[in-house]
Order: structure tokens, then C-alpha cells, then sequence
């Protein structure tokens, strides 16, 4: 009979195929004591393993960097700056000193300590690195457990093509383990969809559902499983039909997958024959190239805020470094570089600012421009940094969160003062050529549009946050994530309302929001009357087939019937019915 689990969605994907239920190799963390003249010697085991665990993160950051990008093996360069900060080894090294226990026990201690410290700041994200301390420490106590780091999964065979783990939770060293093993899916006890490991999942594209309660205790080993990332569901012994429709799902994602490959190369344009622009966000340098090779014209939106979440906020030579070489990628696309986003959901742990922590309701809070206006220092080095790098390629610069046609006056004039320094200092820059665009997501900017607009070289719809100011729903509060609908009419008019504005003030717009590169949503946004869409670069080839299939003027057409009310909206949603309009064109 088919059981069927739900838990958290972390990787959209399906996966059909027999349990294995992992059982991890838990090490026993002895405590002994030690003798005084025992103490260097127990130091050196310390720190022997230490290294140890660093030469195996290395190679393992060295085979993600092939298998999964630059994010992989970004997440173990984390754990290995983990390992060598001080408040790990070396403190540990202290209490085998102080207190005469052996180096196991010490990590222990201190792995408790730090664990504590991570417990008392209330943050997901925080929290989600409590998970990767754990780990870290685990490392190196299997090291002195003289077993072989990394490679925990002993009972797991070495060929996963149809295979779905279960485990109780994975470090990504781990899931790394198990994705070189050809793993056809993965279902865990716990985790966050914050974790690395979730991370990890989602950039080497492992299917992969998070906190099944008591998953290993409900599937059997060896039973058939069926799972359904988009829906975080996983089917235990699943019946006949349900089979049946996900093997269908399954081959038709893959013909589907395949066929997106032909896109690339080819231009988008509709089938009426409008050019489309496609541009990409990133984050990072590394992101870029492939999106260029996806289609992308250039960068639509490249979170700055990116390099603060990393640690110490960053000096004004390494902004340039880090914008100079998204510039470099690019080989003379243009990039458009966001301007300091933090606050609410975004957090930089490095920037202490009054009004950032204990704020009673942060998204409304201080957040992007709103700070960048009040902590001048730090916002005047980062338009310095973004002057000086725009001197080497074609840089545009983006406002986020703007409310106010003052906050683009205020932004102007200390650009402009900025440009004065650098001159006056000697430095390059692209001051003329740089243009400066606006975020339009707070409602109130929509609707008063063209006070704002006549200020602004081009105009971004972040969709992400328009939504959830529009309709009071916090986009990270699943308690309300129900009423967070990109097709609500309030949202519809005021993209409509967004679009028809800029295109009679002549102001280039587009959409940076995941709306963008939500496939279901692009007939929506074509008809609408968008005509640039900025998306993460996975998305491209997909978005560029739909926009290949419409007839810009059919779903125009259709969106005009819709809004007449001549098309009954309680058996479908806008978007299906364009999709429906254009299948029957
Ligand atoms: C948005 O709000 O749509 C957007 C692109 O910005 P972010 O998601 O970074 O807030
Ligand atoms: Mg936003």
C-alpha cells in the first residue's frame, strides 16, 4: 500500500527507484584524562588530524569545483575556513592543556561552546551553520578515530544509478560522496533548506527532499520509492498508477531537458517576430560564463551583497576586484551592479548597524537604499569601488528598494560627489557611460512611477519583494506563503501599470524577480508587455523556448479577453489560460 511522506522542498526533480537505508558510522567520543607530560604530544594528535581533514576538504573542494561549480566548491572552503580559524583547533588545543583530557574530548567541549554561542542569535541562517560546525568537528574526531574522513559511507555500494538514500541527515561531504556514486535521489530526517548540504543538492541537481519524520524507521530497505522534489513528497511502495505517472513525468522531463539544449545559439524572438532581450543575475563572477553561453546578453542584477554575507565587509580594492572580474566574464556585456541590499531576510553578520538587529518588523524596515542613505561610509566606498571598476567594461548601476524620488536625487548627487573624489584623486572611471537604474518593489513607487522614472536611465521590477509588499505577505513565512500569488490582479495591475508608464516615458524596464525566469509566467509577462527579463542563468534555455512558441500578440490579445471577464476564471489561472490561448492559436 503506498505511503506517502511529506517534507521540506530543498532540489525540484523526481527520482524513481529502491530505498537504501544508510546507517551512519557514529564514532564514540571518549573522555580520558591525560598525564602533564602527555599534553604536547596529545596537541600534535590534534593538530595532525586537523591537517588531515584539510587535506581531504581541499580535495574534495578541488572534485566539486568539476562536479558542482563554483558554489560546491565554495561550501567546502567554508568548513576548511571552519577548521583554521582559531576558535576551533586552537581552543581546543587549550582545553586539553587546561583541563588534561584527550583531543577528542577537547573538540567536543569546544564543538559545545561554539554551538551554544550560534543558539543564542536568532537566525536561520546562523543556525544553518551551526550544521556545518558539527560536521566539521566530526571530521576531524573520525580522523582521530582513525577512520578515513570522507568516507563514512562504508555500507554504501558504490553504484547509485537507482538507488534513493535515506538517512537520518548528510553532510555535504557526504552528498558529495553519494552524487560521485550516480545517487538517484535522497531523502533525510532532518536539515534545513538553508543547510549546504541543501545548497550543494540544488547546484549538482540531486533530487532531494529534507525532514521526512522518521524516515528511516517508515521505508523499508529495498522497497520502491518515488520522489517528488517540487512537492518535498516522497511515495513508499508506491501503487501501480502513481508508478506509472511519475515514470511518464520522469521521461518527459528528460526529452524536455534535452530539447532545451537545441535553444542554445538561437535568438529570442517571438514567433510574430519581437526581439527579446534575456540578461542573467549572478552573484557571482563564476556564475556568469555559463549564462553567456545560455544566451544571456549581459547581467541584469548582480547582487553585491553577495561578497558582505561572506564575513568582514569588504574594503573598497576588493569591491573592485570582485566587480572587475564579473566584468572580465562578461568580455563587454554589460553588468548591472546592484547597490548594497542587507536587512530584512539578507543578512551580513559583519555589519553591526543600529536599526538592523532588534528591528520589530525588518522587511519595513532598514533595509538597502534605506541603509546605504543612512551609513554613508559604507555606502560611499561601495559606489566608489563600482566607479572605479566601471572603468574597465560597461558597468550600470541599480538602486534597490526605492520608495522616493528623493532617495535617487540623494544617490545621484553622491555618485556625482564621488566622481569628484576619484577625479581629484587620480583614479579611472566610467562615470559618463555608467547609467543608473531603479528597483520598482515597493507598490508605492509602481503607482507613483513617473515621478521616480524621470530620474532614472532604466527601471527593474524586483517581483520577489513587489509581491510580498503588494499582498502584506513576507516572502519567507511559510504561514502566509498561501496568499504570495505573482497572478493576484493587484499584482497583474501594477506590472501592467509598470510597463505601459515606462514605455511611454521611454524608459528601458525589465524584470529581475523569479518571476522572470518562471517559465509559467512568461506569456504572462510577454503579454503584459515586457520585453527584457533578467533570470538566474538555469533558466534561460527554458524561458527562451517559451518565448520562441508565443505569438506576442495572440496572448495580448487573450490577456485583453481575460480582464474583459469573458473567460470563466475559477477553472484556471491567468497563466494556464495564456498557455491554453497560444496552444489554440
Ligand atoms: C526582487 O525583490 O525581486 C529581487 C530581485 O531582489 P531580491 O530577491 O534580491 O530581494
Ligand atoms: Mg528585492
Amino acid at each position: 500500500m503506498t505511503l506517502a511522506l511529506s517534507g521540506q522542498i530543498v532540489e525540484p526533480g523526481i527520482a524513481i527507484g529502491q530505498a537504501h537505508n544508510i546507517q551512519r558510522n557514529e564514532i564514540e567520543i571518549g573522555e580520558y584524562r591525560i598525564a602533564d607530560e602527555q599534553v604536547d604530544a596529545e596537541i600534535d594528535r590534534l593538530i595532525h588530524a586537523a591537517a588531515e581533514a584539510g587535506v581531504h576538504l581541499e580535495d574534495l573542494a578541488r572534485r566539486l569545483k568539476k562536479s558542482a561549480g563554483a558554489s560546491g566548491e565554495e561550501i567546502i572552503r567554508t568548513h576548511l575556513a571552519m577548521l583554521e580559524d582559531s576558535s576551533l583547533v586552537q581552543a581546543s588545543a587549550r582545553h586539553i592543556r587546561e583541563q588534561l583530557c584527550n583531543a577528542e574530548w577537547a573538540l567536543q567541549l569546544q564543538l559545545e561552546t561554539l554551538v551554544a554561542e550560534f543558539r543564542t542569535i536568532d537566525d536561520d541562517y546562523i543556525r544553518s551553520r551551526e550544521e556545518d560546525i558539527v560536521q566539521v568537528v566530526r571530521m576531524v574526531q573520525q580522523v582521530l578515530a582513525a577512520e578515513q574522513p570522507g568516507k563514512p559511507l562504508s555500507d554504501v555500494p558504490d553504484r547509485l544509478g537507482h538507488t534513493l538514500v535515506v538517512a537520518t541527515e548528510l553532510t555535504p561531504n557526504e552528498l558529495a560522496v553519494l552524487h560521485d556514486r550516480g545517487v538517484a535521489g535522497v531523502v533525510t530526517e532532518h536539515g534545513s533548506p538553508y543547510s549546504h548540504t541543501a545548497i550543494l543538492a540544488r547546484s549538482m541537481g540531486v533530487p532531494l527532499v529534507m525532514g521526512v519524520r522518521r524516515a528511516q524507521s517508515l521505508i523499508t530497505e529495498g522497497e520502491q520509492l518515488v520522489l517528488d522534489g517540487a512537492y518535498g513528497i516522497v511515495f513508499a511502495d508506491p501503487e501501480e498508477s502513481i508508478l506509472r505517472h511519475y515514470l511518464q513525468k520522469q521521461s518527459e522531463s528528460d526529452r524536455y531537458r534535452k530539447s532545451l539544449e537545441r535553444g542554445r545559439g538561437r535568438p529570442a524572438a517571438s514567433l510574430d517576430g519581437e526581439a527579446l532581450v534575456l540578461l542573467a543575475n549572478a552573484e557571482r563572477p563564476e556564475d556568469i560564463r555559463r549564462a553567456l553561453e545560455d544566451g544571456a546578453e549581459g547581467v541584469g542584477l548582480f547582487r553585491s551583497e553577495y561578497l558582505f554575507m561572506q564575513g568582514l565587509p569588504p574594503d573598497e580594492e576588493a569591491q573592485v576586484e570582485h566587480y572587475v572580474s564579473a566584468i572580465e566574464a562578461l568580455e563587454g556585456a554589460p553588468l548591472t551592479i546592484r547597490t548594497l541590499d542587507i536587512g530584512a531576510d539578507k543578512k551580513a553578520h559583519a555589519l553591526e548597524f543600529e536599526g538592523l538587529r532588534n528591528n520589530p518588523n525588518p522587511a519595513l524596515g532598514l533595509r538597502a537604499v534605506r541603509l546605504c542613505l543612512r551609513e554613508m561610509d559604507l555606502f560611499k566606498v561601495q559606489l566608489r569601488a563600482i566607479l572605479r571598476a566601471s572603468a574597465h567594461g560597461p558597468v550600470h548601476c541599480m538602486i534597490p528598494m526605492l520608495t522616493t524620488d528623493r532617495e535617487v536625487l540623494a544617490v545621484r548627487s553622491l555618485i556625482e560627489e564621488t566622481r569628484l573624489e576619484l577625479d581629484s584623486e587620480g583614479y579611472d572611471h566610467g562615470a559618463e557611460r555608467m547609467r543608473l537604474g531603479g528597483m520598482i518593489e515597493v507598490p508605492a513607487a509602481a503607482l507613483a512611477l513617473e515621478r521616480m522614472a524621470r530620474h532614472l536611465d532604466f527601471l527593474s521590477v524586483g517581483t520577489n519583494d513587489l509581491i510580498q509588499y503588494t499582498l502584506a505577505a513576507d516572502r519567507v513565512d511559510e504561514n502566509v506563503a498561501h496568499l504570495y500569488d505573482p497572478q493576484h490582479p493587484g499584482v497583474i495591475h501594477l506590472l501592467e501599470h509598470v510597463f505601459a508608464t515606462a514605455r511611454r516615458l521611454q524608459v528601458p524596464v525589465s524584470v529581475c524577480g523569479e518571476m522572470a525566469g518562471d517559465r509559467r509566467f512568461t506569456r504572462l509577462l510577454l503579454a503584459l508587455g515586457l520585453r527584457e527579463f533578467s533570470m538566474q542563468p538555469r533558466s534561460l534555455l527554458e524561458v527562451k523556448k517559451v518565448i520562441t512558441e508565443t505569438d506576442v500578440g495572440a496572448v495580448r490579445e487573450a490577456l485583453a479577453r481575460w480582464t474583459a471577464g469573458e473567460c470563466d476564471s475559477s477553472t484556471m489561472t491567468l497563466s494556464q489560460f495564456l498557455d491554453n490561448a497560444q496552444l489554440h492559436h
